[in-house]
């Protein structure tokens, strides 16, 4: 295996499937799949989902609400998305804990960081809702962040493209995928790979990214036995 503890990090958008809003069930049921192949494997799995299906603080602060109202709201959401993955896990048999960065007691643990890494090592897949639990921030900040407190030994970043082009393949028919890229690269290129305060924590602390794929069945697992698809973002 090429890694023994991962972080997985999905797109709230990613949810939705075929869908304009909210969580297409079936889309939740084969990334459940994917994550139990993975989990079965004995890699230890976290995840990290943003809430963009629901709600974005930015959406918000565009028709006059209040920035950090509407960021409590997106955060809400991705707690919402982590119930909603949690119990997609468990109905195919997968043992689940989620998180949370904001409290909320009766819905979720608090994110407690060594009762999280027990979780892994028990072989639990640990959802980390309620983003880093702070307004300003994304859901890919709080999977680097996580990652790194965790240990974990890569960010899986699951998009609907195949990778990191030169420029944005559903644009332009010439862009070519890069297999692996470093950090710098990635800054002098201006390549979007994550938001910039996300992007620096993973450079800084050493974590290499992978984007990939992840609505290609059979993409996480071929990833974690090694496969080299994908790209690469590391030192
Ligand atoms: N959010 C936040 N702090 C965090 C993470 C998320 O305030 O640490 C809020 C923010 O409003 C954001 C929303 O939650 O727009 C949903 O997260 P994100 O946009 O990262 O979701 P994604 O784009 O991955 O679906």
């Amino acid at each position: 295996m090429q890694y023994k503890r991962i972080l997985l990090k999905l797109s709230g958008e990613a949810l939705m499937g075929e869908k304009q809003y909210g969580i297409d069930s079936k889309r939740l049921a084969e990334y459940a799949e994917e994550i139990k192949e993975v989990a079965e494997k004995g890699i230890e799995v976290a995840i990290v989902i943003g809430g963009g299906n629901i709600f974005r603080g930015l959406t918000g602060a565009a028709t006059g609400m209040d920035r950090v109202q509407g960021d409590h709201m997106g955060m809400l959401a991705t707690v919402i998305n982590s119930l909603a993955l949690q119990s997609a896990l468990e109905t195919i048999g997968v043992q689940t804990r989620v998180q949370s960065a904001i409290q909320i007691n009766e819905v979720a643990e608090p994110f407690i960081r060594r009762r999280a890494m027990r979780h892994l090592e028990k072989g639990r897949v640990v959802i980390f809702g309620g983003g880093t639990g702070n307004p300003y921030f994304t859901t890919d900040s709080a999977a680097v962040l996580r990652a790194i407190e965790i240990e974990a030994d890569v960010i899986l970043k699951g998009t609907r493209v195949d990778g990191i082009y030169t420029s944005d393949p559903e644009k332009d028919k010439n862009a070519t995928k890069f297999d692996s890229i470093s950090f710098a690269d990635v800054l002098l290129k201006g390549l979007k790979v994550m938001d910039t305060t996300a992007f620096t924590l993973s450079q800084e602390n050493e974590l290499p990214i992978v984007v990939f794929d992840m609505n290609k069945k059979g993409n996480l697992k071929k990833l974690v036995e090694g496969e080299n698809i994908g790209t690469v973002v590391n030192l």
